[in-house]
Order: structure tokens, then C-alpha cells, then sequence
């Protein structure tokens, strides 16, 4: 048993499928299941471009045992200053060269 919060089983096949099969992106793959994926895990797919998910549960079906995302969505719908995690957007400066800028040009 791992401690670790995201280790959901569709983000663990993500990063499996992607490992396996090289390319970053996992066109024409499938998702299976057994509840509602939670928006961690459906960022992970669109960002992969997984084509199609099934799923059995849905977040009503699991809200008795805990096992909802619908306050994630909801926290995920509000405006970043209205929502309980306190979020700051910090403007950098007095930096010599932007760290996007950084990144693009390392690849
Ligand atoms: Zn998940």
C-alpha cells in the first residue's frame, strides 16, 4: 500500500501506457474504470489525449463511501481567489531571462 494521494489507478496507467508505449501522448487508448475518474485523473488523460474512458460508478454512486469528486469540481469551477485553498499568482521580476523562455529553448 503506498501513501501517496494521487496514486489513482487511471493516473498509474497513464504514466504505465506512457512509459510503455514511449510517445507522450496515448491517441487511440482507452480508459477503463471501475468509478467516475476524479479531475486529477481526467487532467492526466486530456493532457495524454486518451480517446475514450468507460466507467461503471459515478460520483453519486460513490458519494456514500467517500468517493466523490463533486466538492473537487466545485472547488475547480470558482475563481482561484474563492476557493479554500488560498492561491496567489506572484508576478516574477528581476529575472534575466523568462523561465518558459528557458524551457523552449533547452529541447
Ligand atoms: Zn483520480
Amino acid at each position: 500500500m503506498t501513501h501517496d494521494i494521487t496514486a489513482h489507478a487511471e493516473l498509474l496507467a497513464v504514466r504505465r501506457a506512457n512509459e510503455k508505449l514511449q510517445p507522450p501522448f496515448l491517441e487511440g487508448t482507452e480508459m477503463y474504470a471501475s468509478g467516475q475518474p476524479c479531475p486529477m485523473c481526467m487532467a492526466a488523460m486530456h493532457s495524454a489525449n486518451v480517446d475514450k474512458i468507460y466507467f461503471a460508478y459515478s460520483y453519486e454512486d460513490g458519494e456514500p463511501y467517500g468517493l466523490s469528486s463533486t466538492h473537487i469540481l466545485e472547488q475547480l469551477k470558482k475563481p482561484t481567489d474563492q476557493q479554500t485553498i488560498e492561491i496567489k499568482h506572484v508576478t516574477p521580476s528581476d529575472v534575466d531571462e523568462h523561465p518558459y523562455e528557458m524551457w523552449i529553448n533547452q529541447s
